[in-house]
């Protein structure tokens, strides 16, 4: 899965006209599926302009809530009547701006299947974490907040991001050992609450600076599944090289 995640850019005009550059150049869904996640205010000029349907459209986020007295949130309900598939939950951005707890995120992600759409849940790690050696507790708390109380069944669609904060928006991408390495403890902590199994049927993403000329070398890797890709998912051109990086 080549997945792109906008954050706060681009406006209704351009978000058209990239789904409308992108028609006809994206690779078959089932060789490698394509998806982006967009600002709520641009999903549904999006979804119309997606007139080959090979690209999935996704949010960036949505509240636990179905309906009712939130000012300002986003229905997961009215997501998933749009025809949207995925939703992000749990970006280090909003971990971090906005103060989404592992609980709210939990909820999150019971609110996105509740709904049918399949959540694309990111998972971070500091520096600070993985100079400490605390990696890996931090990564395995959570990816077991995040699915407490998942049955095995939705367990078995989620897709699940590594992304160390120092990797986003930095411009350097983790080294492929270390992509590989945040993967597989993914992997093992969803195998450890569910099964092999299914944790081998889970898609684990990288994500943290990939661009055109980096992909490959993260892909090549056996626990990297896909990648989020944040700023080089910005410009027609470089998502198209991102979603054909094989040939
Ligand atoms: C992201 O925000 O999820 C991300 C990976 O950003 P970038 O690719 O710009 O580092």
């Amino acid at each position: 899965m080549i997945a792109g995640n906008w954050k706060m850019n681009k406006t209704v005009t351009e978000a058209r006209d990239f789904v409308t550059g992108v028609q006809g150049k994206l690779p078959a869904a089932d060789q490698v599926e394509t998806a982006i996640a967009a600002p709520a205010l641009f999903l549904q000029t999006m979804l119309e302009a997606n007139q080959d349907r090979v690209l999935r459209i996704g949010a960036e986020t949505c509240y636990y809530e179905d309906e009712g007295a939130y000012t300002g949130e986003i229905s997961p309900l009215a997501l998933h009547q749009m025809g949207i598939p995925y939703v992000i939950v749990g970006h280090s951005e909003r971990r971090r701006y906005f103060n989404e707890t592992d609980d709210v995120i939990n909820r999150k992600v019971q609110a996105v299947f509740r709904n049918g759409m399949t959540p694309i849940i990111c998972c971070d790690e500091t520096m600070g974490r993985r100079e400490s050696g605390d990696k890996i507790h931090w990564v395995v708390n959570q990816v077991s907040a995040a699915l407490k109380g998942i049955s095995e069944e939705n367990a078995a669609k989620v897709v699940i991001a590594y992304e160390p904060s120092w990797a986003i928006g930095s411009g350097t991408s983790a080294s492929s050992d270390q992509a590989e390495e945040g993967c597989y403890l993914i992997r093992q902590t969803i195998a450890d609450i569910y099964s092999d199994d299914l944790a081998n049927g889970v898609r684990v993403l990288y994500g943290g600076s990939v661009k055109p000329d980096n992909i490959a070398g993260l892909m090549a890797r056996n626990n990297v599944d896909g990648v989020l890709a944040g700023g080089s998912s910005l410009s027609e051109d470089s998502f198209i090289q991102l979603a054909n990086y094989q040939n």
